[in-house]
């Protein structure tokens, strides 16, 4: 159902996580910007 893709969109999904390219740290999705070394390449991996 297409409500129910759109609403995943939107939630916090636990099956992707955000990581720094840089030094590894882990961001939370609404985190554009690392806090430990400030670069702004964050990587995206989907756990199936
Ligand atoms: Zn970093």
């Amino acid at each position: 159902m297409l409500l129910d893709k759109m609403k995943r969109l939107f939630a916090d999904e636990p099956n992707v996580v955000h990581e720094c390219r840089r030094c590894g740290t882990s961001l939370s999705a609404d985190e554009d910007m690392c806090p430990e070394c400030g670069s702004t390449e964050s990587a995206q991996f989907e756990i199936e």
